[in-house]
């Protein structure tokens, strides 16, 4: 597994929870001894994949969240790559982009990551088939409404409720679907029982990665990335990745 990261991460380009300094560091100072890769900048033409140009220019409006929001596209982009050699991969990235539809943001996003990253692969013609799963605490608005027209990518948030209905609903989701070409997750660690929604444990997190890596396995060669969405306690967000990333593939 390679761990998709660039020390241009940890700049703090806003004042909201998803830039907090400090934030990076400390998953950082849990993943010590895995193999890391540098991303490249995602350029417009990435971008325009799933956002329209007035939206792009509006976000260069703001220069430095502009660049690393291009650098954290690049990053989701990377992972995907790595996945389809058939090696599973992690883009440690921020800013998140799982709040960013085609033409609006919100909640700490600018480009959507993720779904870029997917639209990449699906124009390359190397996948047709994506599942992308959010386990983050917040429904992934901006994903949905991207893939919302294509039935060849489909977004599943994973249900809210109490912390049993999480890998049960995740599983349930995962067994409905008969083929795919990849599977990404949107990673976010906000729902942790220390973290914003108060629910999950860290074992969890990486039950539920166990579960992804078998449906992988079983459906499309193992072809599986996970890129960071939120996750704001740096007490325990560590740990968690932590916890994620042995289930994923250690
Ligand atoms: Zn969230």
């Amino acid at each position: 597994m390679k761990i998709v990261f660039h020390q241009d991460y940890c700049r703090t380009y806003s004042s909201d929870p998803a830039a907090t300094p400090g934030r990076m560091e400390a998953i950082l100072e849990e993943l010590k001894g895995l193999e890391f890769v540098e991303p490249t900048p995602a350029t417009d033409d990435d971008v325009v994949l799933v956002h329209t140009q007035n939206h792009i220019n509006c976000i260069k409006r703001m220069p430095q969240v502009y660049e690393i929001a291009l650098l954290a596209v690049g990053g989701a982009i990377k992972a995907s790559q790595i996945a389809l050699t058939g090696e599973p991969a992690f883009a440690l990235i921020r800013p998140p982009g799982h709040h960013a539809s085609p033409d609006s943001c919100w909640g700490f996003c600018y480009f959507n990551n993720i779904a870029i990253s997917i639209e990449k692969l699906r124009r390359n013609g190397v996948v047709k088939k994506a599942v992308i799963v959010d386990i983050d605490l917040h429904y992934g608005d901006g994903t949905a409404n991207i893939f919302s027209s294509i039935p060849e990518v489909i977004y599943h948030h994973v249900a809210g409720g109490p912390r049993e209905n999480f890998l049960t609903d995740l599983a349930a989701f995962l067994d409905s679907i008969n083929e795919c070409d990849v599977i990404a997750v949107s990673a976010g660690f906000d729902r942790h029982e220390q973290d914003w929604g108060g629910t999950l444990k860290t074992e969890d997190y990486q039950n539920a990665a166990e579960i992804i890596k078998e449906f992988s396995e079983k459906t499309c060669m193992g072809r599986r990335y996970a890129v960071l969405e939120g996750g704001y306690n740096h007490n325990v967000l560590g740990k968690n990745v932590r916890a994620f990333l042995e289930g994923f593939e250690w």
